[in-house]
């Protein structure tokens, strides 16, 4: 299976948003952009929300069929391991194999001889077509990635055999994904985690880093532009030269994960993936479950009031929600609206507070990050919750398509205005 050039990761907790989705790929390709939609779903997120990943090969199915989708579609086991990929192995054919649990595990001294024996040719100036200035590289920059990352590989490769066996080699699309680590993970380090990769036999077609600065769920990027734009300019080529170099599938291609609503970055990464041809792969999220809850207050009566309870039971939840998400949300809780105050909004005050608008006066990117990882306060509401979603089918959906449509698939992937 041969990934396409560009494709969308979209997530939909409570599944009912499929279609809203794909209608934003389908707005994307009337206007003549090839963009291919990518469900995704990790084991956490399902047991949160008391879903199966084959429900979501279903809302796939579904929604293409629905909309009479042309071309390829995929359903991702996102973030999957050893132990929890096996339910995944019927629904899904794409696999993001999550190894950063194993990141920094030292591996045997043999094994580091090996990988700075195979890697010798890198030493001294090492110069990748493209960029300019060449990086130096020692023996101990072969001993540090090999501590870092050998181990992680290593377990990449039992897990991507275990898959292989099930499903057979080529039925699947496969991802590595090392972005849940501490530390950003500079050009070199993606030049040996590749090397790595190819000398485990994994024939990876989209690999997600842990690029430069803060990708908090939900709201913009924080960080160095000019770093940012520097690293994934350099991240570009470095991809180029490993296909080449170590026979890696002429398809990979960089993923970007939590990549949703980071927009002072998108005129970057569709500057750079426009010079160099580049494919690309974002993951979104809980940017559509943000607006689910944008249709419900939008939406007015019962849905106001859901919006509402979600927000005053977060508030009084805050440790037990925000915990689990403290590497990627920064709230300020001085910044927080009161739940009285929040109760008094209308309609609009409380869309203009959560829709992701940055320059409105009334947006509020605290309340946003509190709202995203609230969703298990919706879970908790049940068939309320979902009755909610369909009684209030087209206003969501609107607000779901021309979300992923204008804030994202156009700024990423289309053609450049200048
Ligand atoms: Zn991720």
């Amino acid at each position: 299976m041969q990934i396409q050039k560009f494709t969308l990761g979209m997530g939909d907790r409570f599944a009912h948003q499929g279609r809203a989705q794909l209608a934003a790929l389908v707005e994307a390709r009337t206007a003549g952009l090839d963009v291919y939609p990518i469900w995704n779903k990790s084991f956490r997120e399902h047991n949160i929300i008391k879903t199966h990943p084959d429900d979501v090969r279903s809302e796939a199915d579904d929604a293409v069929a629905a909309l009479k989708w042309q071309g390829d579609y995929y359903v991702d086991a996102d973030h999957i391991d050893l132990k929890t990929v096996d339910s995944f192995l019927a629904g899904s054919d794409f696999y993001t194999l999550d190894v950063a649990e194993f990141v920094g595990s030292e591996p045997q001294v043999e094994d580091v001889d090996a990988f700075v024996a195979a890697n010798r040719s890198f030493l001294g100036s090492l110069k990748i077509p493209g960029i300019e200035v060449p990086f130096t590289v020692t023996e101990d920059t072969l001993r540090k990635s090999a501590g870092n990352f050998l181990l992680a590989i290593r377990e990449a490769g039992k897990i991507y055999r275990h898959i292989e066996a099930a499903k057979g080699v080529d039925n699947f699309v496969t991802e590595v994904s090392v972005d849940e680590t501490d530390l950003p993970q500079t050009p070199i380090d993606l030049l040996l985690l590749l090397s790595m990769i190819a000398a485990e036999g994994i024939p990876a077609q989209t690999i997600a880093p842990k690029f430069t600065g803060r990708f908090n769920k939900g709201v913009d990027y924080v960080g160095d532009l000019v770093q940012f734009e520097k690293e994934f300019d350099q991240d570009l080529h470095v991809i180029a030269f490993a296909i080449g170099e170590f026979g890696l599938p002429a398809t990979l291609k960089l993923s970007v994960h939590s990549g949703s609503d980071k927009f002072s970055i998108y005129p970057i990464i569709n500057k750079l993936i426009a010079r160099h041809q580049a494919g690309l792969h974002v993951k979104t999220a809980g940017t559509t479950w943000l607006e689910e809850i944008i249709g419900l207050a939008e939406a007015g009566g019962e849905g106001l009031a859901i919006a509402r309870e979600v927000y005053a039971e977060a508030r009084g939840r805050f440790d037990e929600l925000t915990g689990p998400y403290a590497n990627v949300i920064d709230i300020a809780a001085a910044e927080l609206p009161s739940i009285e105050t929040v109760n008094s909004w209308d309609s609009a005050h409380y869309v203009n507070a959560l829709r992701h608008i940055p320059n409105s006066p009334e947006y509020n990117r605290h309340f946003r990050q509190l709202i995203h990882v609230g969703f298990k306060i919706a879970a908790e509401m049940g068939v309320r919750y979902t009755d909610a979603l369909k009684a209030n089918e087209a206003i969501i959906a609107r607000n779901v398509t021309e979300n992923l449509w204008q804030r994202h698939i156009a700024p990423i992937f289309g053609a450049r205005s200048t």
